[in-house]
């Protein structure tokens, strides 16, 4: 079984990649934004509890998250892996990832990590705001906060996995292809 963590800032790509990764390798993607998204499409409770956290461009609490990437990998255990996309952003979802993986007899295989410049960042959020329809997209200090969220919680995070040995660094700016390029290298030697 493939766990793959793909991580980068807000805007760096992981969506896009995900997507082209998923089809490859015929993977699950669990993307915790989208799960948000989705509980506050259909107004569930954490989807209430979610909003005003994503709106602020803040993180939503770790146990609201883990709960919800638990049921996740548990409502798929037949699959080949999974991409981890925007999840764990604390070094806590780290650990407890780490936990729940080690309960269910898996690890994590890899984390790819997008890098992409705060200059180039700031330039995509901001187009996405224009079509995404993403509240959170669509105001600067917003987009900023969660830069500032990114860096003071979720970066300690790259080290986490550094420490075991299982970081690479994929250059997230260029051809969306070429990227995805980079990426299946290093997926085909895990695999
Ligand atoms: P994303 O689609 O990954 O950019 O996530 C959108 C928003 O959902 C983030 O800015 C956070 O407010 C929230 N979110 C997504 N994933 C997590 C996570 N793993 N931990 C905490 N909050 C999250």
């Amino acid at each position: 079984m493939i766990n793959i963590v793909l991580f980068g800032p807000p805007g760096a790509g992981k969506g896009t990649q995900s997507r082209k990764i998923i089809e490859k390798y015929e993977l699950i993607h669990l993307s915790t934004g989208e799960l948000l998204r989705k509980h506050m499409e259909e107004g569930t409770y954490m989807g209430k509890l979610a909003q005003k956290f994503i709106d602020e461009g803040n993180l939503v609490p770790d146990e609201v998250v883990i709960k919800m990437v638990e049921f996740k990998i548990d409502s798929h255990k037949d699959a080949n892996g999974f991409i981890y996309d925007g999840f764990p952003r604390t070094v806590a979802q780290a650990e407890e990832l780490d936990v729940m993986l080690k309960m269910r007899g898996m690890e994590i295989s890899l984390m790819l990590a997008l890098e992409v410049d705060d200059k180039e960042l700031r330039a995509r959020l901001k187009l996405r705001g224009e079509t995404s329809g993403r509240t959170d997209d669509q105001n600067i200090q917003r987009i900023n906060n969660r830069i500032k969220v990114y860096k003071a919680k979720t970066l300690p995070v790259a080290d986490y996995y550094r420490r075991q040995s299982k970081y690479q660094g994929i250059n997230g700016v260029g051809y969306v292809d070429g990227i995805f390029n980079e990426i299946s290298m290093f997926i085909d030697l895990i695999k």
